[in-house]
């Protein structure tokens, strides 16, 4: 499902962050060391070879809030925004640290003058942000944003599991009726 906002095209679907081809930057919820690890950083180092965490190890360690850019390697991409996203229940307010990681990615995505980016549900995971709250600071925040975005025209949302599409493509039809 997609919208367009504001020129920008925001479409959510279900899939595997480590496989978006004709996405230029891909998001990764990366951890503070931006080592493989689970979950979405498993699946974006194993997608990328060796190579990316040998980038990754000289801008390590990252802050919650914080991002970092590197080249993604293997992926079918041109690069990684590496985000910390807040663990639930001791990075607070986690809101503000939620909203940071979508904030930075898009600055260092304009930046570098990408056109496209893919995130993840950052923090929902191993970092235990319950997905229905994380979704409104997700879409306040894109929202929020869109009036500074100048390369970027498209923005996808990639949800792994059914019950976050569902999430996403509710805030999106909500959002989609004003
Ligand atoms: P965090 O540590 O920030 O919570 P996780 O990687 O544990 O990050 O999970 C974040 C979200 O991404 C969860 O909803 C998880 O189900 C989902 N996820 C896990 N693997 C993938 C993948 N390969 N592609 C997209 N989403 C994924």
């Amino acid at each position: 499902m997609k919208i367009v906002l504001q020129q920008i095209e925001i479409e959510v679907a279900q899939g595997d962050i480590a496989n978006q081809p004709g996405i230029d930057a891909v998001v990764n919820a990366a951890n503070a060391e931006l080592a493989p690890g689970g979950g979405v950083a498993g699946a974006i180092h194993s997608g990328a070879g060796p190579k990316l965490y040998e980038e990754c190890r000289k801008l390590a360690p990252i802050k919650p809030g914080q991002a970092v850019i590197t080249r993604a390697y293997d992926l079918p991409n041109k690069f990684v925004i590496h985000v910390l996203g807040p663990v639930y229940g001791k990075d607070k307010p986690e809101d503000q640290y939620l909203s940071s990681c979508y904030r930075k990615a898009f600055s260092l995505a304009e930046e570098s003058k990408i056109s496209s980016i893919a995130f993840p549900a950052i923090s929902t995971g191993i970092f235990g942000y319950p997905p229905e709250e994380a979704v409104k600071v997700v879409f306040n925040t894109v929202l929020s944003e869109l009036p500074n975005l100048k390369h970027l025209k498209r923005i996808k949302f990639v949800l792994f599991g059914e019950e976050d599409l569902h999430l996403y493509e509710n805030k999106l039809k909500e959002i989609s009726v004003g």
